[in-house]
């Protein structure tokens, strides 16, 4: 064998014929695989549904007996805001699984912009691996989440996949997913008519005081009973910062005067990531207000916002996956600066 270990970064949601391909490619010139399963603790949508956890068992499954031993799986989180520190991650967790010593080489597929990131290991040999033509993750998942009948998603998936996701089919989160396929489906054929694709502003406000941080839970779908900022679209006659001051008003009932807030804004910072939504190109300004110590501010919820509360630090990490899009990874770019 000419590696001893090969690196496998995907996020396989689900795992297809095509990934198949890819490691049995890896095993024919390395000892060891390592299947990097990407964003690790992403709140679950139609585009992230299952969890580092649910991909490994589904993986296994697909995998012959005698490869088994010859593969395992590192959980890795986005840092959709630092691809820095998204390496560092990957490169301390190789490390530490494959030695100092360990001839490595990166396996994977360039099919579009969204590949770029094998370019980004350049201590590592790269072995490209051709595409397994009309195999898509994204078509297999929009049939699965269709519920339709007719709709043939097992027909690219490696037969142990194929039944993980037809026994998934009796779950409560698959019945949640798809109301929030359908619903995502339905917001962008509302827009499809508009000549251009349109990018929409939103606000957000991380309020933070004492370790705590200002949350909601949302009441209406996309992202129906996760952990949000409070936010939301500006209106036509106002600004940025006036948006986010009503959003902030109607969602939590903070009871701080205006002219405390404006004061205490510390940083205001653009989040663009183009795959932070599934709605379609949103952008959000969001406004990092450090409020003095003190007893914390009292909260309710109001409008999108079932429910308005000052949650912990700990408990913050300890909720990750509950985070709706990328509020997380905002919150976490602010709190690690105040
Ligand atoms: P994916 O499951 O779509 O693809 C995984 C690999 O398989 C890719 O190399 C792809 O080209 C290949 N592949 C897909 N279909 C194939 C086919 N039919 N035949 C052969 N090969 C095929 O996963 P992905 O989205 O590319 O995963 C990248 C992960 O890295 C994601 O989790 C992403 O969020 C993460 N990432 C994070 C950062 C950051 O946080 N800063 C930056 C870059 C990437």
């Amino acid at each position: 064998m000419k590696y001893d270990v090969a690196v496998y970064i995907g996020r396989f949601q689900p795992f297809h014929n095509g990934h198949l391909s890819v490691v049995q490619r890896s095993l024919e010139v390395a000892q060891h695989l390592l299947i990097l399963t990407g964003s690790h603790l992403a709140s679950p949508d139609t585009r992230n549904p299952w969890s580092s956890e649910e991909r490994e068992e589904m993986i296994r499954a697909a995998l012959p007996a005698n490869w088994q031993k010859r593969v395992s799986f590192i959980p890795i989180r986005d840092h959709l805001y630092s691809d820095n520190l998204w390496l560092t991650e990957i490169q301390q967790k190789v490390l530490e699984e494959a030695g100092e010593e360990a001839r490595i080489v990166l396996v994977g597929h360039r099919k579009d912009r969204s590949s770029y990131y094998l370019d980004l290991f350049p201590q590592w040999d790269f072995l490209e691996v051709p595409r397994l033509e009309a195999v898509h993750s994204t078509a297999i998942r929009d049939a699965y989440f269709s519920g339709s009948e007719e709709s043939n998603y097992a027909a690219a998936l490696p037969a142990g996949v194929a039944d993980y996701l037809t026994a998934y089919q009796q779950t409560g989160r698959y019945q949640w997913l798809r109301d929030e396929a359908d619903y995502i489906k339905g917001y962008r054929q509302a827009w499809a008519v508009a000549p251009y694709a349109p990018t929409f502003v939103t606000t957000d406000a991380i309020v933070i005081q004492s370790g705590h941080v200002l949350v909601v839970r949302r009441k209406a779908r996309p992202g129906k009973g996760l952990i949000a900022l409070p936010g939301g679209y500006i209106q036509l006659d106002e600004t940025v910062l006036e948006g986010m001051l009503r959003e902030l008003r109607e969602e939590t009932g903070l009871k701080v005067p205006k002219p405390v807030l404006q004061g205490s804004i510390v940083e205001i910072r653009v989040f663009d990531a183009p795959q932070r939504s599934q709605r379609g190109r949103i952008i959000t300004h969001a406004f990092c207000i450090h409020l003095k110590p003190g007893p914390l501010p009292s909260v309710r919820g109001g409008d999108d916002a079932e429910k308005a509360w000052w949650m912990s630090l700990a408990d913050l990490y300890a909720h990750e996956d509950q985070f709706f899009e990328d509020h997380f990874q905002i919150i976490q770019h602010f709190v690690s600066r105040t």
